[in-house]
């Protein structure tokens, strides 16, 4: 079933987020070549707990951390390691948390020094899917109708799509009914309604849209091994125009002028 939230869940909700996105702001101040994902791990778990929330990916189905960090060709789910980031890598940086009861989820895909401008054209294309996908996220489309306008932004620029994994229904639980794919037909699916809250999160591959799952039992890596990006916002559904209740602002005053 599809909970509808009130206008006072929907602020809790806000509250969440906009946790979640300061602390992707804090995390973006250190990303740099040399630093470890765990240590990025380490700075998001210390900024949550010091916020009074509680890290919502940590022991979720046994993941082992604050952060989802997915370097390169690995897509999401990635687990915070030794690996010190280099210049050239990108990042994708995906952070949850509780509080107050409710969850928030966001991802941003970070440049790390001097990244090949095809790659660049890549995080630039996925993020903006994302908000084209936003465009969709109102009262009386369909969850089809989001998902058709990420595929279309991003096949007709000449990257590929993931299918495996979609984005999600937020509230009480991290992950709620409907699912919301990153492809789909328009008029079909899921009628959005206001009041719900969903995760719109485009993982969109430069080459080809399989993946494989990592021996770790949680990473997935693309199979040509092409690099992958992934943005992601939680929105409110509303009448006329979502919500959003993430922001990337705080991310993109650390970032300055080098923001993509
Ligand atoms: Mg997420
Ligand atoms: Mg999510």
């Amino acid at each position: 079933m599809i909970y509808l939230k009130t206008d006072e869940e929907i602020e809790l909700l806000r509250q969440s987020n906009l946790l979640v996105s300061e602390t992707l702001a804090e995390v973006a101040k250190f990303i740099k070549p040399g630093i470890t994902t765990l240590e990025l791990d380490h700075i998001a778990y210390e900024y949550i707990l010091s916020k009074g929330a509680v890290p919502a990916f940590l022991n979720y189905g046994g993941f082992p951390n604050t952060l989802c960090i997915s370097v390169n060709d690995q897509v999401v789910h990635g687990i915070p390691s030794n690996y010190a980031l280099k210049n050239g890598d990108i990042v994708s940086v995906d952070c949850g948390v509780k509080m107050n009861g409710f969850f928030g989820d966001s991802a941003y895909t970070f440049p790390v020094g001097d990244v090949n401008p095809e790659v660049l054209k890549l995080l630039k294309a996925t993020k903006e899917s994302l908000y084209e996908g936003i465009r969709f996220a109102v009262e009386g489309k369909r969850v089809g109708d989001v998902g058709h306008a990420v595929q279309y932004y991003c096949e007709t620029r000449g990257f590929s799509v993931v299918r495996e994994m979609v984005g999600h229904g937020v509230g009480r639980s991290l992950h709620e009914k409907p699912e919301v794919p990153n492809y789909g037909r328009q008029g079909w699916g899921t009628k959005l309604k206001s009041g719900m809250v969903i995760a719109i999160e485009p993982m969109i591959n430069m080459g080809k849209k399989e993946l494989i799952l990592e021996s770790d039992g949680w990473t997935t890596r693309t199979t040509d091994g092409m690099m992958s990006a992934h943005y992601e916002h939680s929105v409110a559904i509303r009448k006329g125009k979502a919500d959003v209740l993430s922001t990337f602002k705080y991310i993109e005053d650390v970032l300055g002028t080098n923001a993509i």
